[in-house]
């Protein structure tokens, strides 16, 4: 299987859009892989992990095809795991293909031609953000529908079995959701955000093997507070799968949603996991496992 990093780095951008501390000068300076935008994965063709609001570009970018989209999994409501605006534009009033020319561009309709059904997953606060774009339109006529799931349970929708799990992560009251990934033979955790992982969690985790963990590293030396992992609690995780022998293989950690400020950026966090099964992902990065 597949998977595309669209994006690697936490809200603020890595580097940090107006900062000028000594990680994010070096990461505009250099370039390349130090430059993180907002997380986001594409796996299994057609299925996506997160949609902020410059997934277009970063897939247009890494010449990823979104048009035949069939499942988004969001995490959480925050901005730079969910804008919904470009969820808009799917937009088409029924029967409006079969106006002549001169009136269909006039019809409420901001696409043409059918597209497959793309199912959204995500807890209440998702759907919340996502309804206000619906202005009371039919929601199959954006060739879209949406489940808010029960945590712990399978579900099964384009080639993929996925299970949502309680993630350390608060955004208006509700906890945010990180995912197991079951694709073309391959297991995967998507995991951000989230910091250490709740009890339940890690019983679900317990009863299943991973090929790969895909792991949020946002406070990376500093302990800002919780809600996100420091790279001292990231460490704190891998020994939990390590000591439960949940990976297939060798195991394999890829880290992803840094914070500038206070994760090294790429050239200089390498270094420091070499020789260890944690790496850092990048924007751009494909994983195929
Ligand atoms: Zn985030
Ligand atoms: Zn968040
Ligand atoms: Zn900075």
């Amino acid at each position: 299987m597949k998977i595309t990093f669209l994006g690697t780095g936490a809200a603020e951008l890595y580097p940090g859009a107006w900062c000028q501390c000594d990680y994010c000068t070096y990461a505009r300076t250099h370039g390349g892989r130090n430059v993180r935008f907002t997380s986001s994965i594409h796996f299994a063709d057609k299925c996506l992990v997160d949609f902020p609001a410059d997934v277009f570009n970063k897939a247009a970018h890494y010449g990823v095809d979104l048009l035949g989209t069939e499942l988004l999994l969001c995490t959480h409501p925050h901005e730079d795991h969910f804008d919904p605006q470009m969820l808009y534009w799917r937009y088409k009033a029924y029967g409006a293909d079969a106006l002549p020319e001169s009136e269909r561009y006039a019809a409420p309709c901001a696409r043409f031609g059918e597209l497959p059904l793309l199912r959204v997953f995500g807890n209440r606060g998702v759907w919340a953000r996502m309804n206000a774009i619906f202005e009371n339109r039919e929601v199959a006529d954006y060739a879209m529908d949406f489940t808010i799931p029960q945590v712990y349970q399978e579900y099964h929708h384009a080639g993929v079995d996925f299970i949502p799990m309680i993630a350390s992560h608060m955004e208006g009251g509700e906890r945010g959701m990180i995912y197991l990934i079951h694709a073309q033979g391959k297991t995967f955790l998507y995991a951000t955000d989230s910091d250490t992982y709740v009890e339940r969690t890690r019983d679900c985790l317990r009863a299943h093997k991973v090929d790969a963990v895909i792991m949020e590293a946002t406070f990376g030396e500093v302990n800002k507070g919780r809600g996100h992992m420091t790279l001292g609690r990231v460490w704190d995780e891998v020994r939990f799968f390590e000591e439960n022998g949940l990976f297939n293989g060798e195991p394999q950690v890829w880290l992803t949603h840094m914070s500038p400020h206070r994760t090294p950026p790429y050239d200089l966090l390498c270094p420091m996991l070499e020789g260890t099964c944690v790496r850092s992902a990048y924007d751009g990065m494909t994983l195929e496992l």
